[in-house]
């Protein structure tokens, strides 16, 4: 694996704890986004990150002062990526701006940067041909707070060379993250593909009164061992993804279940502002 320089385009909640664990992990960093405003705030949540690394991975004033050499930031695309090797992509988990995103990107880009996209539910082949380097483009999809929830799943299309794939799985592992690769496109990755269904099937058990949040959780637990069960993992995903992802399928499928769903989670979570831990209540008090 030959990167050195890595670019991050989007710093928001996810762009810029990219570009944070990536230049903790000794590479250069340009952060790209749309003005320079939005990256003065890059720069003052970098400063509170900062905390967590030392609360969390007891950081220590060298690393994170070498942290912060690593980083710099540009609000020109051309001049963002004019060395880059690597290109993180982070932007909005909107069609339209990705592909918008990668159209300038494709016409600037140098010839050796690698694109990877975070996106969590769009699939790469759906912007290969926008990037103009179908065989140099991957999925890289990282988890919220992921200097401590470090997973790095990484999905090809059907057009990306193996080569490349290979070095964006060492890269991950480069800074910190446990490479995940999988195989074949997925819609949900393999966390995704997971984790909703069993959601899905403990609101489902719920909404239709078949037994009560703690009773739910403590047979997941006691059963498999798992620490925390449906309920708390949603409490922390937050009852605002959950309601999102809800809403969709209630309004594809029409199915009643699912519409009773995204009722019962507007009327006694949404509307009520407990949102989960960020709120300090969802299912659980916090
Ligand atoms: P966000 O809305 O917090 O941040 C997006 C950033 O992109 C903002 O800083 C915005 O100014 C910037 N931006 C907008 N248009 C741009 C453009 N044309 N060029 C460059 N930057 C632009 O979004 P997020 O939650 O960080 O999500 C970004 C991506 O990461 C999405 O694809 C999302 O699916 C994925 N992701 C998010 C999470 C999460 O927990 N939030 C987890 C995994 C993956």
């Amino acid at each position: 694996m030959n990167f050195k320089n890595v670019t991050v385009a989007g710093s928001g909640v996810l762009g810029y704890q990219i570009a944070f664990q990536t230049a903790f992990h000794g590479f250069k960093v340009t952060v790209y986004d749309i003005n320079d405003e939005v990256l003065d705030k890059a720069k003052a949540k970098f400063d509170r990150l900062s905390k967590a690394y030392i609360h969390d991975l007891q950081a220590t004033d060298e690393q994170l002062k070498a942290t912060f050499e690593n980083l710099s930031y540009c609000s020109d695309l051309a001049e963002a990526v004019k060395d880059a090797d690597l290109l993180i992509e982070a932007v909005p988990e909107n069609p339209k701006i990705k592909i918008s995103f990668y159209e300038k990107l494709a016409v600037v880009a140098p010839e050796k940067t690698v694109f990877a996209t975070n996106s969590s539910t769009l699939l790469p082949s759906q912007f290969a041909a926008a990037t103009q380097r179908p065989e140099k483009f991957v999925a890289l999809h990282f988890a919220n707070e992921i200097w401590k929830h470090n997973t790095a799943e990484i999905m090809g299309h059907p057009g990306t060379n193996e080569q490349v794939f290979n070095e964006v799985v060492d890269f991950a592992k480069a800074i910190g993250m446990i490479a995940l690769p999988l195989y074949k496109e997925q819609p949900g990755y393999i966390l995704n593909s997971l984790l909703v269904p069993l959601l899905g099937a403990a609101t489902n058990l719920l909404v239709n009164g078949v037994s009560d949040v703690k009773t739910i959780d403590k047979t997941w637990m006691v059963a498999t061992g798992a620490p925390v069960g449906p309920f708390g993992i949603l409490d922390v995903v937050g009852i605002t993804t959950a309601y999102n992802i809800n809403k969709m399928a209630a309004d594809k499928t029409q199915d009643p279940i699912k519409i009773k769903t995204v009722a019962f989670l507007k009327e006694n979570f949404i509307d009520k502002g407990k949102l989960g831990v960020a709120t300090g209540e969802g299912f659980y008090k916090y």
